[in-house]
C-alpha cells in the first residue's frame, strides 16, 4: 500500500506465452505485434488471469476488443511501443483542523479502496485510508482524520481472524479517545463484519462506522465519496454508539442510510443502494448535511462509556442452507468434522425436511447446538405453526426470531468463542445483544 503502486509485469503469463512475451522484452501495457501464419495482429498486451493456459498471449485490438492469439511453433511478437506505466499518485493530504472532532479511518481493504486498472478494467485493491483522505478533501472540514491500513484484501478473503484484529484496532482507538472510527471494507462481507463487531465491541461509547462502494473512487459513476463523506460526518458526530453500516439510501447521489449492523443485507450486486436493513428501519440517514435518527431505540453516545471487548469467534460453527433434496449427510459431516454449532436456513417459518431429522437428531445429541434461521429475507421464524417445526423444537433446534442467518452464524461463532459452556452459548444466543432480534418485524 501507499501512494505509488506499480503492477507486475507480464501477470497471468506461463510456459511458451511467457517465453516469447518475454524474449520480445514486452510488458502488460505495451503495444505489440504478432506475427503468424502470415497474418499480424496489433494491439495493447493485457494481463491473464492465473488460470488462463499457457499458449495464448491475450491483446486489446483498436476495436476494443480483447482477442486471443494461440502461440505456436512459428509465431513471433515484436514491441511496437512502451504501454504508459500504471501508477497512482494522490494529492497530498489536506489541512487538518485542530478543533473538530476526531476520526479514526481504518481501512481493510474492497472496492472502496480499489483503483480500476485501465487498461485491462480489472479492479484491483490498492489504495490506502490516507489515500482516500487526501482523494475527499471535504473529509477535512468534517474531522480530524487518523488513518491507518489493516490490511488489504477484498472481503470474501476475510476470514473471523480478521474481524478480530478489526475489533482489536477498533478498541485500541477508542481508548485513544477518538470520537468515532470508520473502517473501510469491501461490501461482499461487509454485513458479517458489521455482524461481528456488534458482539465483539460492547457499551460501544462512539460511533463505529462501516463503508464501502459499489463502484472504485476513480470512476465518474462512483459511490465511494459520498459515502465515506457520510460515514466520517455519522462517526464525527452522530448522536448513536453502535456499529452500523453506511452507504448509498438510494440509486442518486443523495443521501446516506446508516443501518444497523445485525440488521443489513447486501441485497443487490451491483446498485450503490445494494444495503438495505431487513425487518427494521435503517437506524440513521444523512441528506444535505443533516443527518435524521429514524428509531427512537438506540445506544447514545457516552464519550465516559467504557468499552467491552470480546473479539473472539470460533469457527467451528456452519451455516446450512436447507433446499429441496439436501443429502441430511451435510449435516453428519459437520458432526463429524467437530463442529460446535449448525445454523439452519430453514423454509418459510423455520422448516427442514424430515429426512434430516435423525441428522438434527444426533447433532445435538453429540452436543453441537443447532439453530433455526429463515431463508426468507422478511419476517421470522415461528416453529409452532406446523408439525415439522414443532418437532424441530421438540429435537432441541433452536428458533431465531428474525436474526438473519448471516448474523446468526457471526453471533453463534462469537457466543462459542466466548464460552466453552453450550448452555452459557446458548443463553447468550436467545439473549438479544445487538439488536439481531425485533420485538416486532416491520413488513416492507
Ligand atoms: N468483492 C469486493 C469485496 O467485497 C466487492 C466490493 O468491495 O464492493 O471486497
Amino acid at each position: 500500500m501507499g501512494g505509488n503502486h506499480d503492477l507486475p509485469s507480464l501477470p497471468g503469463y506461463k510456459g511458451e506465452a511467457l517465453k516469447i512475451l518475454r524474449e520480445a522484452e514486452a510488458q502488460a501495457g505495451d503495444l505489440i505485434r504478432i506475427f503468424k501464419d502470415g497474418t499480424s495482429y496489433e494491439g495493447v498486451l493485457m494481463p491473464r488471469s492465473e488460470y488462463g493456459d499457457e499458449r495464448h498471449i491475450v491483446i486489446k485490438i483498436r476495436s476494443g476488443y480483447n482477442i486471443g492469439v494461440r502461440v505456436t511453433a512459428d509465431t513471433r511478437v515484436e514491441k511496437v511501443g512502451a504501454g504508459a506505466k500504471v501508477t497512482f499518485k494522490p494529492p497530498p493530504p489536506p489541512k487538518q483542523r485542530p478543533n473538530l472532532p476526531r476520526v479514526s479511518i481504518l481501512s481493510t481493504g474492497g472496492t472502496i479502496a480499489s483503483r480500476v486498472d485501465y487498461r485491462t478494467g480489472a479492479v484491483r485493491p490498492a489504495i490506502s485510508a490516507e489515500d482516500l483522505y487526501s482523494i475527499v478533501p471535504e473529509l477535512s472540514d468534517i474531522a480530524v482524520i487518523e488513518t491507518e491500513v489493516i490490511f488489504s484484501l477484498f472481503s470474501e478473503d476475510l476470514t473471523p481472524k480478521h474481524w478480530t484484529r478489526i475489533a482489536e484496532t477498533v478498541a485500541k482507538r477508542i481508548g485513544e479517545g477518538v470520537d468515532g472510527v470508520v473502517i473501510t471494507h469491501g461490501t461482499d462481507t461487509m454485513a458479517y463484519t458489521a455482524a461481528a463487531l456488534s458482539f465483539a465491541l460492547q457499551d460501544l461509547p462512539v460511533p463505529v462506522v462501516l463503508v464501502g462502494a459499489q463502484r472504485s473512487e476513480d470512476r465518474p459513476s462512483s459511490d465511494a465519496a459520498l459515502n465515506l463523506i457520510g460515514a466520517v460526518s455519522a462517526a464525527a458526530e452522530a448522536p448513536f454508539a453502535e456499529v452500523v453500516v453506511a452507504m448509498h439510501e438510494t440509486v442518486s447521489d443523495n443521501a446516506v442510510a446508516f443501518h444497523r449492523g445485525t440488521k443489513v443485507r447486501k441485497c443487490h450486486t451491483s446498485r450503490r443502494d445494494a444495503f438495505k436493513s431487513v425487518n427494521v428501519n435503517p437506524l440513521a440517514r444523512l441528506a444535505d448535511g443533516q443527518l435524521t435518527m429514524l428509531t427512537e431505540d438506540y445506544r447514545k453516545r457516552d464519550h465516559d462509556r467504557e468499552l467491552t471487548l470480546k473479539p473472539n469467534f470460533d469457527e467451528r460453527v456452519a451455516l446450512i442452507k436447507f433446499y429441496p433434496g439436501m443429502n441430511p449427510r451435510l449435516i453428519d459431516l459437520y458432526v463429524d468434522l467437530g463442529y460446535r454449532g449448525l445454523i439452519l436456513e430453514g423454509t418459510g417459518l423455520g422448516h427442514v425436511g424430515r429426512k434430516c431429522f435423525p441428522s438434527i437428531r444426533k447433532a445435538v445429541e453429540r452436543g453441537l447446538i443447532v439453530a433455526m434461521a429463515s431463508q426468507c429475507i422478511w419476517g421470522r421464524v415461528n416453529m409452532n405453526v406446523y408439525t415439522n417445526g414443532r418437532d424441530l423444537l421438540a429435537l432441541g433446534v433452536i428458533p431465531l426470531g428474525d436474526m438473519l442467518a448471516e448474523t446468526a452464524l457471526v453471533k453463534l461463532m462469537w457466543a462459542l468463542g466466548e464460552t466453552d459452556d453450550p448452555e452459557e452459548a446458548k443463553a447468550l444466543l436467545r439473549t438479544n445483544m445487538a439488536g439481531e432480534v425485533s420485538a416486532r418485524s416491520i413488513y416492507i
